[in-house]
């Protein structure tokens, strides 16, 4: 999909608006944990203010619940700005409003001011017409950079597109989309391969439904796995198993069948007697789990099928950890899978909260190709559904 970028959009004295995402960690004392989402975002704001932009900077923090509160400030990220940025930043008390306004016709080109918390006003959230139109009237020139924000139908996502006469992507959006199109794109470098793990079945199942149509091969690994050995009539034990997905998992097997799709599942795994860091572990095949332990992570043998297949894979996609990584007697399955994406010369894409951090866990996430800055919005994107972020830069491209 060709989105009109930042790039090419004339930014010289214009109010420019950008929405980022920096939903950023904050310990209890207000200290930002985790500035990665800051600096995803730097690139574009850096670029517009060099352009001779007034760039306005919005984002949400947190859930305060459509109401002012104070926990959820931004002023935090507005204090870390600068020393990312090398630029001083300005903030804004709210987003919207006369006294906003007021701020930003006394900037100038270059200048960077910081609205306060979009989600402290219902209307973001609800994506209000009056509310967006709000946000509109604020600049001349709208670019969304907030990747992970993009499968909301927020105001500042959504609405205030439709009161700008000029809409782009943001560096760091046009990235996440390329990628991502590379990876699930109806003709990916082949053999592609999507590796699946996690907790719930049904958070993946459509990702499963729409990839079958674009992957070679599907390896399923994590929590998910049982209810797939469960509906093939695999003793699971007291392992995860959404009992209400079991006919569903037996139609997509069948379907992953009928479209050729290789579809792989543990063959052994490393189970405990319940579910601990410190519970006694064992390695056991498929029909072995004892009916009181509970399967952990995936075993050697299966960590080996896997490897040999990542190994001649020229596409990889991956979303799940195969295992309870954030315990470390369960974590061996899923940095191996880390670790070998890594070595492997495919064309890489990891997204997923979880998975991100078991990636840098493994301390291998610069060897991946990409790394995806969005949870939700990946699997939204991997499911082949439409977000109303990158729908909403794409229809107002079309229309000129
Ligand atoms: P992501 O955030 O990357 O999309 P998920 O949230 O779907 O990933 O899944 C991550 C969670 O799945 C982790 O908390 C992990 O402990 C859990 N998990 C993985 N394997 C198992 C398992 N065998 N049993 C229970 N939970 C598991
Ligand atoms: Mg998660």
């Amino acid at each position: 999909m060709v989105l009109r970028t930042i790039e090419r959009i004339p930014l010289e004295g214009k109010r420019v608006f950008i929405r980022v995402d920096f939903n950023v960690p904050m310990d209890e004392y207000g200290t930002i944990t985790d500035t990665t989402r800051i600096e995803n975002a730097a690139p574009t704001i850096t670029y517009a203010v060099e352009r001779g932009a007034k760039v306005i900077v919005a984002s949400h923090l947190g859930r305060p619940k459509g109401k002012v509160d104070r926990r959820y400030s931004l002023s935090p990220v507005a204090r870390q700005l600068p020393g990312i940025l090398g630029k001083p930043v300005a903030m804004a008390e709210d987003c919207i409003g006369q006294r906003v306004a007021e701020k930003i016709d006394g900037m100038k080109e270059g200048d960077i001011l910081l609205l306060e918390n979009l989600r402290f006003h219902p209307g973001e959230e609800a994506n209000d017409a009056s509310f967006s139109r709000e946000l509109a009237s604020l600049a001349d020139v709208y670019i969304n950079d907030a990747f992970g924000a993009a499968h909301r139908a927020h105001a500042s996502i959504e609405g205030i597109t439709r009161y700008m006469d000029v809409v782009g992507a943001g560096f760091l959006m046009k990235k996440e989309i390329d990628c991502l199109e590379r990876g699930t794109a109806a003709n990916p470098e082949r053999p592609s391969i999507m590796i699946l793990g996690g907790a719930k079945v049904s958070d993946k199942i459509g990702i499963i439904g729409h990839l079958l149509n674009e992957v070679n091969t599907l390896l399923i690994g994590g929590g998910m796995a049982y209810t797939f050995l469960k509906a093939g009539g695999v003793k699971v034990g007291k392992s995860l198993v959404e009992a209400d997905q079991v006919d569903q998992a037996l139609r997509t097997v069948s379907e992953a069948n009928r479209k050729g799709v290789k579809f792989l599942l543990p063959i052994d795994h490393v189970v405990g007697d319940r579910f601990d860091p410190k519970a006694t572990k064992k390695v056991v095949p498929n029909g072995g789990i004892p009916s009181e332990w509970v399967a952990m992570d995936i075993g050697p043998k299966t960590v080996k099928i896997f490897l040999d297949e990542i190994r001649e894979a020229k596409t990889i996609v991956w979303n799940g950890p195969m295992g309870v990584f954030e315990m470390e007697a369960f974590a061996q399955g899923t940095i191996s899978i880390a670790k070998a994406i890594a070595q492997s010369k495919a064309f890489s894409i990891v997204g997923g909260g979880d998975t991100v951090a078991a990636v840098k866990m493994a301390g291998v996430a610069d060897r991946i190709s990409h790394i995806s800055t969005g949870g939700g919005a990946v699997l939204e994107f991997l499911e082949g559904k439409s977000l109303p972020g990158i729908e909403a830069l794409r229809e107002r491209r079309e229309e000129r």
